[in-house]
């Protein structure tokens, strides 16, 4: 693996049951880093029980390296997608037609299972990008619907208008909001729709005390665990690159959120990813 001297974390005592990273970007580096060395990835992260992966490709040439990589790795599913801030870019260079005509051939490979991630996020795209985010969120609800394929939401300060969009589509079957950041109330309402809410590192932060609100009224049927790495690596490791291998401590600290035993947690974690992606 390449290091390029940052300090790489040490690795987690392992989870006692494997679970799933359900979200994570093994094309993308940090700060100089060379892109990981997948199966130096998938190694580390076997070793502590966290086995599977579901990589997601969220422009073109990820959506392509996703699923060259889905061939060669049975640990990993995929999932490809525009990303709500590459929608307003292509939109703007008139690419947005063949890009989504490519997005939907390579969707229908059998191991990608996700179509994300998609959704809104109107901390990076200012004003003038919201409505190509908005139809491009909504196409994308269209395509996971007609594939059968599960969604995964990106929701950066878009709450309101992800759920009204979603209502006003009709979600798809399976529904998942990745590293979510809603408040209690969201998560009531997610959870009242029949949507998997996804915790990432975030839940581990000193100030995330709305976010672990949130995830206390979550019911573990409702429950997914990513990484988003590289970014949002958990508490002790802000800062460092972020890898599934750190899954377990992000899983430690929702147990104790829950007031449940990691075990049981990690049950529940690994029948979800399994009854939403399938079989790896
Ligand atoms: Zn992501």
């Amino acid at each position: 693996m390449s290091d390029s001297g940052r300090d790489r974390p040490p690795a987690p005592h392992p989870l006692p049951i494997p679970v799933a990273d359900n979200h994570t970007h093994l094309d993308l580096s940090r700060d100089g880093d060379g892109p990981p060395d997948v199966q130096a990835v998938i190694d580390a992260a076997t070793a502590v029980g966290v086995p599977h992966m579901v990589q997601i490709g969220c422009d073109l040439p990820s959506a392509r390296f996703t699923v060259e990589v889905i061939e060669s790795y049975a640990a990993l599913l995929g999932g490809v997608a525009l990303h709500p801030n590459e929608a307003p870019r292509l939109h703007e260079s008139g690419e947005l037609d063949s890009a989504r005509r490519e997005i939907e051939l390579l969707a229908s490979h059998p191991r990608i299972r996700v179509i994300g991630e998609t959704g809104l996020d109107y901390f990076r795209t200012g004003t003038e990008g919201v409505a190509a985010q908005q139809d491009s969120f909504r196409w994308h609800i269209d395509l996971a619907k007609r594939t059968g394929k599960v969604l995964q939401i990106h929701d950066r300060d878009a709450h309101e208008d992800v759920l009204r969009i979603l209502a006003e589509e009709g979600a798809p079957e399976r529904t998942v909001l990745h590293c979510f950041s809603g408040d209690i109330t969201m998560a009531r309402e997610c959870v009242e729709r029949g949507y998997f809410l996804s915790f990432a590192g975030t839940v581990t932060f000193k100030n995330a005390t709305g976010l672990r609100n949130a995830l206390a009224v979550t019911p573990t049927e409702n429950l997914l665990v990513e990484t988003d790495a590289p970014y949002l690596t958990p508490a002790p490791h802000r800062g460092a690159t972020n890898a599934p291998y750190l899954v377990p401590l992000t899983v430690r600290a929702m147990a104790a959120v829950l007031s449940t035993d990691v075990p049981s947690l990690c049950t529940a974690l690994a029948a979800n990813s399994e009854m939403l992606y399938g079989p790896w």
